[in-house]
């Protein structure tokens, strides 16, 4: 049922019950009234037809003694003779005021005079000449003139009945609807009441009068009823009426919250701004107590967008990131960031190995490192030490960290680890190992895309750049050369190597090439690039510097070659030499084929200069072709 139907049937029930009950209530009072009234006006009436018909016995019997006497009279009797008795009968009762009377001589029908149905009757017995007797009857007062002196005297109206046939009816006796006659005793309808008077009668037997009242139901009192009632309905069409608009006004309210929770649950969260919120009563506290619910949901789903958008960009950069070919370091940088944003963290960073003795070194820090410092460090100590998470609060910040392995078990290339203020949830922390995990495969990958292009780019035997990279480089940083900042090249040719080769062998041959290289590597400066140019020629590419300077550089390679203890108990002691040339740009030319000619000359000028030695460009020697 709904509730709009349940508030109108409680509240219908709470007004008509009374409402029937009380004018049940009433109405029953008034009754009750009403009939009192009847019935006490009944009983006086019957009363005074009880007292009257006593006053007419009484006086009937007094005079039956001077019928008696009267002379006329006693001797028509005593002589028998009917038409005599006849004859004076009647104006003996006249005499005696009398209004009629029956004599019955006990043969042939009954002599009468005047009326038969009387009240007030008297009995006299006379003898008759034959021995028998004559039973004399007569009446003071005729039934009608009785039934009428009642009323005019009481104002009740009657009837008289002689079993149950109506001997006469005063005219006001009610019509047989409301006092129905018929039956043994009165019935009576509709606010009529009736009372029963048993009186003699001429017939030696009993009349019934029967009086019928209705007076207690004044025009007054129907008044006060209909106006009681009139009350009532009005007072049950109010109550309904009042019924209605609350409930109007309830059901209204209930049906704005339920439409706002409606827009509400479709995501609309203007729907709030609706609800009625003034006031103190319940629906006020209920609207703010919606409004507020409705506030924290926005904000809840603000949230998860905000949060959604930001796993998003995490997860879009993280793809973007395994898809391109990131160095080490980006890498490392953008695992920390992901994991920062991911699980909302104060800070975070990473820890990386650099050395085989336990040495590490931060990267990628994101945010208040410092304040989280400790956390963060125990943390990271407890991962690498166990290889597996850990967790911890330390000075009031929870911090959480992942060892960087691709398999449980191998050794971490590194830890994650981020801490704030708030506990990390198991689901975090799973996104954290998650994380970790996907960028351990990816540093393993880096590694390995490592290991192919240092392959690509370097000699396999000396370890230096080969040729390809060398040119690549020396193209490069030709193109970038200046007068301020020049650039040097350094070439290198060993000295009679095939003699080396043939005398102790090709692997010997490789050892010197190995040793040479070695030489030359440690000799050269980070920024410098050592190359082999290809079989037993190296060459230096001087990042910064004139030919002077590269000539010094060059001087220091020589001897460093010279000074090499090459060979062993088969070879005995192995002496080996170089013969470098020299040459530097924008002096020695315009771009890196003039260098590399120029350089390449200078070689060949040490070669055929006696070896092991170093050459320059000198620009009195006119074109290389020349020389040659
Ligand atoms: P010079 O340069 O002093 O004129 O005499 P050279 O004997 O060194 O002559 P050249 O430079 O023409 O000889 C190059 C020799 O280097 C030829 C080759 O057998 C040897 N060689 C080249 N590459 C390698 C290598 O990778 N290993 C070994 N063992 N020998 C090599
Ligand atoms: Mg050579
Ligand atoms: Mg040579």
């Amino acid at each position: 049922m709904s509730f709009r139907r349940q508030l109108f049937l409680s509240l219908a029930v709470l007004v008509l019950v009374p409402a029937v009950v009380a004018s049940l209530a009433i109405e029953r009072v008034v009754r009750a009234n009403e009939n009192a009234k009847t019935d006490a006006r009944l009983d006086s009436a019957s009363r005074v037809g009880k007292v009257l018909v006593e006053q007419f016995t009484v006086r009937a019997e007094r005079r039956s003694v001077l019928l008696g006497e009267d002379a006329d009279f006693r001797a028509a009797l005593r002589s028998g003779k009917r038409a005599r008795i006849v004859k004076v009968f009647p104006t003996a009762i006249e005499a005696q005021t009398y209004v009629g009377g029956i004599i019955d001589l006990g043969t042939g029908e009954p002599i009468t005079t005047g009326s038969t149905e009387n009240v007030g009757i008297a009995r006299i017995q006379a003898p008759l000449p034959d021995g028998r007797t004559a039973q004399i009857s007569v009446g003071l007062s005729t039934v009608r003139s009785f039934i009428n002196e009642v009323e005019s005297t009481t104002g009740v109206s009657a009837a008289i009945l002689d079993g149950t046939r109506v001997v006469y009816r005063s005219s006001n006796f009610p019509a047989a609807q409301q006092v129905d006659l018929s039956g043994p005793a009165a019935r009576a309808a509709d606010r009529w009441r009736t009372r029963q008077l048993i009186v003699p009668s001429m017939a030696d037997a009993n009349y019934r009068v029967v009086f019928a009242d209705n007076a207690g139901f004044s025009n007054n009192s129907a008044v006060a009823t209909r106006l009681v009632l009139g009350v009532l309905a009005a007072f049950i069409l109010v109550g309904l009426a009042i019924g209605w608009l609350l409930q109007r006004a309830l059901a209204g309210r209930i049906q704005s919250f339920l439409g706002a929770a409606d827009r509400l649950g479709s995501g609309d969260f203007a729907a709030a701004g609706a609800i009625p919120v003034k006031g103190r009563g319940e629906f006020a506290t209920l609207g703010r107590a919606f409004v507020g619910m409705a506030r924290q949901l926005e904000l809840r789903v603000d949230q998860l967008e905000r949060e959604r958008g930001r796993v998003q960009s995490s997860l879009l950069r993280l793809g973007k990131a395994f898809a391109a070919n990131l160095d080490r370091d980006t890498l490392v940088d953008l695992v920390v960031e992901s994991a920062v944003d991911g699980l909302t963290a104060d800070s975070g960073r990473a820890l990386m190995p650099t050395g085989p003795n336990g040495t590490a070194e931060t990267r990628g820090s994101v945010g208040a490192v410092l304040d989280s410092w400790d956390a963060l460090g125990e943390v990271e100590r407890r991962a690498l030490a166990t290889g597996a998470s850990a967790a911890l609060t330390l000075g009031g910040l929870h911090a959480i960290a992942e060892p960087m392995q691709v398999e449980r078990g191998d050794g971490p290339m590194g830890v994650i680890s981020v801490a704030r203020s708030r506990a990390f949830e198991p689901d975090e922390r799973e996104l954290l190992r998650y994380l970790t995990e996907q960028a351990a495969v990816s540093l393993r990958n880096v590694g390995r895309h490592e290991d192919v292009a240092r392959e690509s780019i370097t000699d396999e035997l000396t370890g230096l750049f080969n040729r390809r990279r060398f040119d690549d480089v020396l193209t490069h940083a030709a193109a970038r050369a200046t007068d301020a900042d020049p650039i040097a090249l350094v070439m290198l040719d060993l000295d009679r190597f095939k003699v080396i080769n043939d005398t102790h062998g090709h692997p010997f041959g490789d050892r010197v090439l190995k040793a040479v290289a070695k030489v030359v590597r440690d000799t050269a400066r980070e920024r410098d690039l050592p190359a082999r140019y290809g079989g037993e020629e190296l060459a230096v590419v001087l990042a910064t510097g004139d030919t002077e300077a590269a000539r010094h550089f060059a001087e220091r390679l020589r001897e460093g070659i010279q000074a090499l203890k090459l060979g062993d108990d088969r070879t005995g002691p192995v002496e080996v030499t170089a013969s470098l040339g020299v040459a530097s740009l924008p002096a020695d030319g315009d771009d890196v084929g003039d260098l590399v000619r120029a350089a390449d000359e200078a070689l060949y000028r040490a070669k055929r200069g006696g070896r092991n030695r170093v050459e320059t460009p000198t620009p009195a020697q006119g074109p290389a072709g020349e020389v040659r």
